[in-house]
């Protein structure tokens, strides 16, 4: 919404502009005109006439052999620095990307950003609503599509603007071939892996399958990218930085600002990726709301990293009973020691956080209050 109003006035600035400059050259030319019909003045009223006629005959010669110029370097290098018409156009098309990708930060916050922890048992599944965006960051496990279809259907959700998948294991993109043939999706991103990183696993193998068939392309995770989420709200990329070869730390960090708030989710990056963010500029991972990485293992949440982070809340995607003891007790005396409240899916169901943009407001669907 924001974007748009700030678009708007500039686009109808320009329209005013440029009826205000037709009207006064029309009043000129005819202003022009009727003293030239007068004798006194007429020779220097003449004189000028010539100088217009002719300037404009040089401007149009001048761009006709500009047109030439940039015509010509599409089939040769010129070594002049003059762009071809792709390189121009394209240039264009970046700037009026209609997704809204070049976000407009400071924009005071409009509506409500609301952030759902869909209770997926041992996965993962948030989805994130603005007043003009929807995004999904994961969709939990295999079994999990219906899940997170039901979830989003009760919410009025018919299309989804983003969707994340944080890292290619199945508790965060088993659901994802699912949601992807059962909502219209406008972009996904997933990071990048080396070629002898990428999965063979089935559940890769029907994510991409289903990418393919909606006509999408992966959008290649890159620290530092902002998109737009309307109402003043941004989605940043924060990671993955730097390689590892263990796929939960390629996981996409996430940071939504919303007015005074920050919300940052983790995927399953562990103390090694989280240590790599840190030595970044310009990618602070401060944030009041923190989706504790990898279902709150002892391999997440650095002292360190939870430090830079310092939450008001966290949340925990977690199931019941799991294989792996998540969350670790380690991790939950981290946050206990700093008296941050978190809520956890096994013990609270859905999870919903709503900000205004100064406030934050929880509620949880088993009423289990933070822990
Ligand atoms: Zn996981």
């Amino acid at each position: 919404m924001a974007p748009r109003k700030t678009t708007k006035p500039a686009g109808n600035g320009g329209k005013n502009t440029a009826r205000g400059t037709a009207g006064r050259s029309t009043g000129n030319s005819s202003r022009a005109g009727r003293p030239q019909s007068k004798k006194s003045g007429g020779s220097t009223k003449r004189r000028s006439a010539a100088r217009i006629s002719v300037t404009p005959a040089i401007v149009a010669a001048a761009v006709c052999m500009l047109c030439l110029l940039i015509t010509l370097s599409d089939y040769v290098d010129l070594g002049l620095g003059i762009p071809t018409w792709n390189e121009i156009f394209a240039g264009l098309a970046q700037e009026l990307d209609p997704d809204g990708d070049y976000s407009q930060p400071g924009l005071a916050p409009e509506g409500t950003l609301e952030i759902h922890v869909i209770d997926v048992g041992q996965g993962e599944s948030i989805f994130v609503r603005t007043q003009e965006k929807t995004v999904l960051i994961d969709a939990g496990e295999n079994n999990k599509g219906e899940v997170v279809e039901r979830y989003l259907k009760s919410q009025g959700v018919t299309s989804l603007d983003l969707v994340i998948g944080t890292h290619p294991h199945s508790d965060h993109i088993g659901g994802m071939d699912y949601v992807v043939d059962h909502f219209p999706v406008k972009r996904i991103i997933m990071p990048p892996l080396k070629e002898s990183q990428v999965p063979t696993t089935k559940t890769y193998t029907d994510l991409l399958q289903s990418i393919a068939n909606a006509g999408l392309e992966i959008t290649l995770s890159h620290p530092g990218d902002e998109y737009s989420l309307g109402g003043g709200a941004v989605l940043k990329i924060l990671g993955p930085v730097g390689e590892f070869s263990d796929l939960n730390n390629l996981s996409v960090v996430s940071k939504i600002t919303f007015g005074e708030h920050a919300f940052l989710f983790n995927g399953d990056s562990s103390k090694e990726a989280e240590a790599a963010l840190l030595t970044q500029k310009g990618l602070d991972p401060s944030a009041d709301v923190l989706f504790v990485g990898h279902h709150g293992s002892y391999t997440s949440t650095s002292q360190p990293y939870l430090d830079a982070v310092d939450p008001s809340y966290a949340s925990i995607s977690v199931g019941a009973d799991n294989d792996y003891g998540h969350p670790h007790q380690e991790t939950i005396q981290k946050l206990e020691k700093l008296g941050i409240p978190y809520y956890r899916t096994d013990l609270c169901g859905n999870i919903v956080f709503i900000s205004d943009g100064s406030s934050i407001s929880v509620s949880t669907q088993k009423g289990g209050q933070a822990a």
